[in-house]
């Protein structure tokens, strides 16, 4: 069998199995999990009841052009319909724009650490990579804008980044778009954005009218509850969106998807009260892990990365000790963060849970 060579530098994603599956491996009561920067709360309970109306209509195809979503989305963000395109998640408009702008050989930029598919989809693509590393865990745009040349066809900014959890102000933004070339595309990938409440955050969208080359990713998957139903969608000018149209299987979002995301903008009141409550918990799991003396890097997002060097169990094995007390958490080897931890912000009770062990572990040992 021959397979396509670029899949020799790849491995693949390896899931978790089932947490009922784990819980009881290790014999526990109560297994959370802080893993995957999934949202604390499940959908709004409007959108659970336009779900449940749609649910006899599934032996039909989608909505191929997603036409409520569309008109719903354009209106709240007061762009054309025409500049919207939805995914399968972000992720998938991810691997559409990777096939829509990269041929073997032509470069792509992105940060280092920042969101793996990246690296997945320049691999996948055979593209040249260029990854920048992050200047205080914060992307260096300068160091990116410098190493664009000739061949770069796309470039990835992630604010807030995964997994630092760092936001670049609006203004550095607007500078790069500036310092980039015109045929360079760049993508702001914004799945955390509604988790910001920073004043230097600046909504991107104006900047379109300016930059044909500007295309900006959200999804449905974080603040609003929906990662299982896979939902994300990009705003840019129509010479992009045409271009991930044409790439794009015609039924790409599923029905119950586009009725979920579609109700869950009706609830700008909702989406307020979870961002409040995890800013409200993020600060307090702040404050407590600087009593522990474990140290982290401040976050715009739904997640923290911490340092767990220096603790009496090695950083390696800290995910694994956490797991075996009941909270799985993300390592941070896996992510190109050597020492470190990912942990989500869940709710109250999720976070004292995750705070009491990773003291206990910071206390004694990994042992019960
Ligand atoms: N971008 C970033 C930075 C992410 O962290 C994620 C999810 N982990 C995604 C995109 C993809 O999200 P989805 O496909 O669920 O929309």
């Amino acid at each position: 069998m021959r397979l396509n060579s670029a899949l020799e530098g790849l491995v693949a994603y390896k899931s978790a199995p089932p947490l009922d599956e784990i819980a009881a491996h290790y014999g526990l009561d109560r297994l959370v999990k802080l893993a995957s920067n999934e949202c604390a709360h499940g959908p709004f309970p409007e959108v659970v009841d336009a779900m449940s109306r749609e649910l006899m209509g599934l032996n039909r195809y989608p909505d191929g052009g997603c036409d409520r979503l569309r008109a719903e989305l354009s209106g709240r963000l007061a762009v054309p319909p025409e500049q919207l395109v939805f995914g399968n998640g972000s992720c998938e408009l991810l691997m559409l724009l990777g096939q829509a702008l990269l041929s073997r050989g032509e470069g792509m930029v992105y940060a280092t650490p920042s969101f793996v598919m990246y690296h997945t989809i320049g691999v996948l693509r055979q593209a040249r990579i260029s990854a920048v590393p992050l200047q205080d865990h914060t992307h260096d745009l300068e160091a990116m804008a410098a190493a664009i040349n000739a061949d770069t066809r796309m470039v990835i900014v992630c604010n807030p980044n995964n997994p630092t959890g760092t936001l670049v102000p609006g203004d550095a933004i607007r500078a790069f778009l500036r310092a980039v070339p015109a045929d360079v595309v760049v993508v702001l990938d914004e799945a955390y954005v509604e988790f910001v409440t920073s004043p230097t955050y600046q909504d991107p969208v104006p900047w379109l009218r300016e930059h044909e080359n500007l295309m900006v990713l959200r999804t449905f998957s974080k603040i609003y509850g929906l990662a299982g139903l896979r939902v994300g969608y990009g705003i840019a000018n129509r010479a992009l969106i045409e271009a991930l149209d044409k790439v794009r299987q015609p039924f790409n979002v599923t029905t119950l998807a586009q009725v979920a995301a579609t109700e869950s903008l009706r609830h700008a009141d909702r989406l307020r009260t979870r961002r409040d409550e995890t800013a409200r918990e993020r600060l307090r799991v702040e404050a407590a892990l600087r009593r522990l003396g474990i140290g982290f890097i401040p976050s715009h997002a739904n997640f923290l990365l911490l340092d767990v060097e220096g603790l009496p169990v090695p950083a390696k094995e800290v995910p694994q000790a956490l797991l075996e007390r009941g909270v799985m958490t993300r390592s941070g080897y896996a992510m190109g963060c050597p020492g470190r931890l990912r942990v989500t912000i869940g709710t109250e009770g999720e976070n004292d849970l995750f705070l009491e062990q990773l003291a206990a572990i910071a206390a004694k040992g990994a042992t019960r």
